[in-house]
């Protein structure tokens, strides 16, 4: 991140440009100028942090009589070059800036976890789960490992509970790294304070908590019950809100299950319909059928024809309230389909009485209604098995090659067609 670029003496009027007030605004004016700023620009409220830090950096400097005097006849540079007050720095985080002045005023956040509302990540994990479990609704238990905030120091990090401004930042987190680039020309660069990692704060060695070594956090285990109702669907979503990895001045984000439906061997599902294929002998198809299907939940259902009724291959027949619950509403269900397959008997299995047979209870063929006379003109054919599906694959790839070697020959002729 680049900065601007201030002339020779650094810049004295940006903390008051910030605050929107005049060089020579009184205290009083000042703390009203940040107040209406800060609550505007405050980042629970979604305002911009960067902005909320510079205002409360501003007023910081311009409250303090001292500070001020400094910032006015030497700028900007001369604070973080460590001019004012040495290492006493009583610098602090913009947060505390704000609550120090108008505690509890501002009627957002508030307690100890109101401080800075940067908002954790969400941790997603996938969860496969059966037809039977969106079926019939479940439970499971799941162990996950997570960031808590340590219980011995309450997330301080430190024994004492106290935790000293970190010198580098003196407090804000960031620092700015200043560089001469030419004659009169300075640089700036806004970086994360290495010291501190970007908390603002630093914590004595002697001071650490044991448990977390100073980290304010500690690894826990967790078991989540991750209940999936009845007629969720493949890919929506369960969320623990807030449980995910826990870090100081955080809002922690949320764990979330993204439900992935594993392949049932026998349903298939479609929103709230199931579906099933059968297969049934040409018998059946012709003279009726009765199966057992065995559904979700284990019940059995006999599913039989209508009498009189011929199944054609591939037709489909539905059956109500036996589909998916819906969701919220379990009780509410789509609907099965069954296809039908249909298996015909082997070349051979009929001999040629039985045919003959067939033929007396069967619609009549329409060939054997050809006289003599027509027979007489026609030619006689073969026909032979084919396995279509083979026979076009190997159609295409015979074009494939066949476009192959033609380029190859006619690559020269081509190019001067193209040309004239
Ligand atoms: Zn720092
Ligand atoms: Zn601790």
């Amino acid at each position: 991140m680049f900065g601007r670029m201030p002339r020779k003496s650094s810049n004295n009027t940006k903390y008051y440009e910030v605050l929107g007030v005049s060089k020579t605004a009184s205290q009083d004016e000042l703390k009203k100028a940040y107040r209406k700023a800060a609550i505007k620009n405050h980042p629970d409220k979604g305002g911009d942090p960067e902005k909320f830090k510079e205002l409360s950096q501003a007023y910081d400097v311009l409250s303090d009589p001292e500070k001020r005097e400094i910032y006015d006849q030497y700028g900007e540079d001369a604070l973080k070059e460590g001019m004012g007050g040495g290492g006493s720095s009583d610098f602090h985080s913009p947060f505390d800036i704000f609550e120090q002045l108008f505690p509890g005023s501002s009627g957002f956040g508030g307690g100890s976890r109101g401080r800075r509302q940067k908002r954790g990540e969400d941790v997603v994990h996938t969860m496969k789960v059966s037809l039977e479990d969106l079926y019939n609704g479940t439970t499971k238990k799941l162990s996950l490992s997570r960031s808590a905030l340590c219980s011995k120091c309450k997330g301080k990090g430190s024994k004492s509970g106290a935790s000293g401004t970190c010198h580098g930042c003196r407090g804000a987190g960031m620092r700015t790294i200043t560089r001469q680039i030419g004659p009169g020309m300075i640089q700036q660069m806004n970086t994360v304070c290495p010291e501190c990692k970007g908390s603002g704060e630093i914590i004595s060695d002697k001071d650490k908590c044991p448990s977390c070594k100073g980290s304010k956090v500690v690894q826990e285990k967790k078991v989540l019950e991750v209940h999936v109702e009845k007629g969720m669907q493949h890919s929506q979503k369960i969320v623990f809100q807030g449980q995910a990895d826990e870090a100081p001045d955080t809002v922690t984000g949320d764990i979330v299950f993204v439900l992935q439906l594993k392949d049932h061997p026998k349903f298939k599902r479609k929103y709230d319909d199931l579906y099933v294929e059968h297969t049934i002998s040409l018998t059946e198809a012709l003279c009726g059928f009765q199966f057992v299907l065995t559904h979700l939940d284990g019940r059995q259902l006999l599913i039989k024809s209508n009498p009189g009724e011929v199944i054609k291959p591939g037709q489909h027949k539905a059956i109500n309230d036996e589909g998916m619950p819906q969701h919220g509403r379990p009780f509410m269900k789509g609907r099965l389909f069954v296809e039908f397959n249909v298996e015909f008997p082997e070349p051979g299995v009929l001999s040629t009485a039985q045919c003959r047979s067939l033929e007396k209870i069967l619609p009549p063929k329409p060939g054997s209604q050809l006289s003599d006379m027509e027979l007489d003109q026609c030619e006689e054919t073969t026909l032979h098995d084919v396995n279509i599906e083979e026979e076009m694959r190997r159609r295409q790839q015979q074009r494939r090659q066949e476009a192959y070697d033609e380029d190859e020959e006619e690559a020269g002729p081509r190019v001067q067609c193209a040309q004239q």
